[in-house]
């Protein structure tokens, strides 16, 4: 039910792909405000499941429980009504629009075209100045507010990803599925992201992430999950995890 200490559950999620089984019967549970992370080496079926509860996969069998409602098969446009939002390894905001003009169209119900045109030619509605305020806000938490009014395709890699996590907050998501959220940033970028992450669990969100780079995420992550060959093998404390035989032996091993 809704008062659950779960916001999501994926229970034996099978997905194969025509021979090949990508996703082997993996149960996950992530806990409402915590940052759950996802390890396991390449092609351990991580983004298969991640994909399966974010909507673009219906799996086999098995069943993806959000929010209390069994939401299996539904498509992520629906998910992301209920408050799931997925943002993409490889972030693809509007080049030519500005970094403000790109979080205000991630807005649930925004305008539309209205605000494409440029912004600052017109009057604002009451319901469009909130927004405003609203997505000000939150590119002030992610650390963009600088560059509000510079074209989004000029960003280097790790402010693009800042700004993703801007666009999907802005969407009021409740809970952030990413596929390797730091992945090819420097270090730096990446202990910043994470900081930023654990800033936004500590105000509600959740966070299921897939991440490779153990060492830097470890420190920032409540709860982990370790899969092999479409399984989950482990999980548990960061700490009990990666120094958990099983998950040593699968990278190892391959
Ligand atoms: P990971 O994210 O852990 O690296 P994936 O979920 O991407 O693993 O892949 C798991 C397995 O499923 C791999 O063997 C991969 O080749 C296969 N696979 C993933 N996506 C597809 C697809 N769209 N079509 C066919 N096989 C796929
Ligand atoms: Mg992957």
């Amino acid at each position: 039910n809704h008062s659950s200490e779960y916001i999501l559950v994926a229970e034996k999620v099978v997905k194969r792909f025509g021979g090949v089984i990508a996703v082997d019967g993996a149960t996950v549970k992530v806990r409402r405000r915590t940052i759950t992370l996802l390890i396991g080496p390449n092609g351990s079926g991580k983004s298969t499941l991640l994909n399966v509860i974010a909507g673009f996969y219906r799996p086999d069998s098995g069943r993806v429980v959000f929010e209390g409602r069994d939401v299996t098969g539904w498509p992520p446009h629906k998910l992301y009504h209920l408050g799931m939002a997925r943002t993409f390894q490889v972030p693809q905001p509007f080049h030519k629009l500005t970094v403000l003009e790109n979080v205000l169209l991630a807005a649930r119900g925004h305008p539309g075209e209205s605000f494409a045109a440029p912004l600052q030619r017109r009057r604002w509605l009451p319901r469009e100045e909130e927004l405003v305020d609203k997505a000000f806000s939150i590119l002030k938490l992610v650390g963009l507010i600088h560059l509000w009014d510079q074209p989004a395709g000029q960003l280097s890699g790790g402010q693009m990803k800042l700004l993703e996590i801007a666009r999907v907050l802005m969407s009021g998501a409740k809970m952030i599925l990413m596929d390797e959220p730091i992945a090819g940033v420097n270090p730096t970028l990446a202990h910043e992201i994470l900081q930023f992450l654990v800033k936004l669990r500590d105000q509600g969100i959740t966070f299921f992430i897939i991440e490779h780079r153990l060492d830097i995420a470890m420190k920032y992550v409540d709860y982990v999950y370790a899969m092999a060959r479409g399984r989950v093998i482990a999980e548990g404390r960061p700490e009990e995890v990666v120094s958990n035989p099983l998950v040593i032996d699968s990278y190892l091993g391959g």
